[in-house]
C-alpha cells in the first residue's frame, strides 16, 4: 500500500478511472495494476485563490488486501440478556447501549423527554409560544442535546478511543459515508433525528427496552451499592448496573447528589455570547474574496489566551441559525445548529471565555454546585434582560466595543427575536474585557470580523458542566457507588456529540 495527497479543485469530482490513472502514476505501476485507491481523508484547502480538496488516498495493488475504515457492527438479541440501566437517551447513553447490545447485555433506558417526533413539536412550540417544557426541549428528549443541533462531529478526543466506531455507527443507522472521510465531518439537524430512531428501533428489536416521560428523581441504594432507580411518579427499575448519562443541563440530579453528600466537585466551565455574522462575510473573509456558491458555507475556530484564561469560538454553526436552549422558564440559553445543506443567511458562533471556580466569589454557600448556581444566574439575567420572555439580549459587535447601546439590530435568525441591551450588564467584567480584547485579535487574524453588522446574543452558559461526578479513572464507576458509572457530558468527563459517545462505548465496556 502506498499513501498518496492529490489535490483537486474543489467544484471537480474525480471519476473512478482517474482517480485510479492518479494513484498508478503516484506508485510507478500501470492504472490496470491498480487493486484498489481509498480516500481516507478529505479537508478543505481555502488558502489560495483556487480552493481545493485535499485527499489522502491508499493505492492498493492487484492481490494486496485493503483495510476499509467501514465495519457493519453487530448487534446481539439480548432479551435474555443481564439488565442494565441507563438514565439519558443522548449520545453517551445511546452508544453505552449499542455497545451492551454487541456484549449481550440488555439495556433498559429511562429518558425524560419524548420521542424525536413527538419532542419536534414541543420545540417548535418552544419558540411560537415561548413555553420551556422542562422535560422537552432543546436539550432533553430523545437523542438528547445532540439531536436538534449542527450534528457536527469533529472532535479532538482521539485518545478517547476509536472515533470510527462512533462514525461507522452513524453511517450504518442512515448519515452519508462522507462523514467517514471528512476533516470536518457534519451531519445536520434535519438527518439527525431519522438517525437517532433507527437506533432505537435496532436497539428494541434486539431486546432492549426504551421508556419515554420517564424522569428519573432518585438511586435507589443499600449502602455503598446502588439497587436501581426511582421514577417521577414513583415507577421503581431495578438492574445489577447503572448508567448515568443526564448531560450537562440535568441540573436536579446534581441537586440530587449534592442533598445526599455522594461525592461530586465543582469544575470550570465557559461562558459568553453568541455572536451571529453575515455568512457571506465569514465567506468572503475565509475564502479570501473567492467564495463560489458551490462552495461549502465557511467556517472559523478561533482562540486566544487572555489574562491567564483562554477565549475561544465554541461549536460554530456556519449557514446555521441560533435557537433558545433554556431547559427551565425563567432563564435564556442560546445556542446554533443547521441542516446538513447549512445554507441559512448567517453564521454563528459561542464566543466564551474560560471560567475558574476561583474567578467567582459569593456561592461558597453552593459547596460543589457554586458554579452551576453561577450559571443559572447569568441565565436569569439575560432572560430578564430580554424583557422576561425567550427573546435574546442583544447589542451589535462594534457598540459592545465602544460599550454603547445599540439604537436597532440587523436581523438575526433567532425565531423569538432580540432587543437591544447591553451585554456588559448581563456578564460579569471578568467575561467582557476579555471578550472585547479577543475579538481585536480575532478581527487581525479574520479582516473584517468586527462589523456593526455582527450581533452579539446572550447568553452561552452550557458549554460543558460545571459540576462533575467524580468517578474511578480506571473503572469509570462513581468513586462511591461501584455499580453506578456516571457517563457523558453530565458526569464532566466528555464534551460534544462524539467523545460523549466514546464515554458511552468505554463505560459499556466496564460492565461485568
Ligand atoms: C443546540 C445544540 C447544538 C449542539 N451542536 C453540537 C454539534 O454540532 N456538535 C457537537 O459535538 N456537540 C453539539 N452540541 C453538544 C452536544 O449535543 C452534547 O455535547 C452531547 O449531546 C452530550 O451528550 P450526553 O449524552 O452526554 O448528554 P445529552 O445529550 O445532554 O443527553 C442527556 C439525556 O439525558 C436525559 N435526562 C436528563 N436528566 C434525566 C433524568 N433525570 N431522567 C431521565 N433522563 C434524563 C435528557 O433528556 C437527555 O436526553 C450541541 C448542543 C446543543 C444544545
Amino acid at each position: 500500500m502506498k499513501e498518496i495527497e492529490i489535490t483537486v479543485p474543489i467544484n471537480l469530482e474525480l471519476s473512478k478511472k482517474e482517480l485510479y490513472a492518479l494513484v498508478a502514476r503516484s506508485m510507478g505501476i500501470t492504472p490496470e495494476s491498480v487493486g484498489e485507491a481509498l480516500i481516507v481523508r478529505r479537508s478543505l484547502d481555502a488558502r489560495g485563490k483556487n480552493v481545493l480538496y485535499r485527499l489522502k488516498v491508499e493505492g492498493y495493488k492487484r492481490g494486496e488486501e485493503p483495510v476499509y475504515r467501514y465495519k457493519e457492527p453487530v448487534y446481539k438479541n439480548v432479551r435474555e440478556g443481564k439488565s442494565v440501566i441507563i438514565v439519558g437517551a443522548g449520545p453517551a447513553g445511546i452508544f453505552a447501549a449499542l455497545k451492551l447490545l454487541e456484549r449481550g447485555y440488555k439495556p433498559i433506558i429511562l429518558e425524560r423527554g419524548k420521542d424525536v417526533h413527538q419532542r419536534k413539536s414541543d420545540i417548535a412550540r418552544l419558540s411560537r409560544e415561548q413555553f420551556v417544557d422542562p422535560d422537552s426541549n432543546y436539550c432533553f428528549g430523545e437523542g438528547g442535546a445532540g439531536t436538534y443541533s449542527d450534528g457536527k462531529l469533529y472532535t479532538r478526543s482521539n485518545k478517547r478511543g476509536d472515533i470510527y466506531e462512533v462514525l461507522n455507527q452513524f453511517v450504518f443507522f442512515g448519515a452519508d459515508k462522507n462523514i467517514l472521510i471528512d476533516a470536518h465531518p457534519h451531519i445536520g439537524t434535519d438527518r439527525l433525528p431519522q438517525i437517532i430512531e433507527n437506533m432505537r428501533l435496532t436497539i428494541i428489536e434486539n431486546g432492549g427496552e426504551y421508556h419515554f416521560n420517564s424522569r428519573v428523581v432518585d438511586l435507589i441504594t443499600e449502602g455503598e451499592v446502588v439497587k436501581g432507580v426511582k421514577c417521577k411518579g414513583g415507577k421503581e427499575y431495578y438492574a445489577d448496573n447503572v448508567i448515568l448519562a443526564t448531560g450537562h443541563s440535568a441540573r436536579d440530579i446534581y441537586r440530587l447528589f449534592s442533598e445526599r453528600g455522594w461525592k461530586i466537585e465543582k469544575k470550570g466551565f465557559a461562558l459568553g455570547v453568541r455572536i451571529e455574522h453575515p455568512q457571506s462575510l465569514i465567506n468572503k473573509i475565509q475564502y479570501h474574496g473567492f467564495y463560489q456558491p458551490y462552495m461549502p458555507a465557511a467556517e472559523y475556530s478561533q482562540v486566544a489566551q487572555i489574562e491567564g484564561r483562554g477565549v475561544f469560538s465554541f461549536c460554530m454553526c456556519p449557514g446555521g441559525i441560533l435557537v433558545p436552549a433554556s431547559t427551565a422558564s425563567g432563564e435564556l440559553v442560546l445556542n446554533g445548529m443547521s441542516n446538513s445543506a447549512r445554507n441559512s443567511k448567517w453564521a454563528n458562533a459561542g464566543v466564551v471565555v474560560s471560567v475558574e471556580p476561583s474567578d467567582i466569589s459569593g456561592y461558597e454557600k453552593y459547596g460543589e454546585l457554586a458554579l452551576m448556581e453561577f450559571q443559572s444566574d447569568i441565565e436569569k439575567e439575560a432572560f430578564m434582560y430580554g424583557g422576561g420572555n425567550i427573546k435574546a439580549p442583544a447589542q451589535r459587535m462594534t457598540d459592545f466595543l465602544k460599550g454603547k447601546d445599540s439604537s436597532g439590530l440587523p436581523q438575526t435568525s433567532y425565531h423569538p427575536g432580540a432587543v437591544p441591551a447591553r451585554i456588559d450588564g448581563i456578564l460579569p467584567g471578568f467575561i467582557t474585557s476579555r471578550l472585547k480584547q479577543a475579538l481585536y485579535i480575532f478581527d487581525r487574524r479574520m479582516k473584517g470580523y468586527i462589523t456593526p453588522d455582527a450581533l452579539l446574543l446572550a447568553v452561552e452558559s452550557r458549554t460543558s458542566s460545571p459540576v462533575r461526578i467524580t468517578r474511578d479513572p480506571d473503572q469509570l464507576c462513581h468513586v462511591t457507588f461501584k455499580n453506578l458509572y456516571p457517563c457523558g457530558e453530565g458526569a464532566g468527563y466528555a464534551g460534544g456529540i462524539v467523545s460523549s459517545a466514546l464515554d458511552g462505548i468505554n463505560v459499556a465496556n466496564q460492565i461485568k
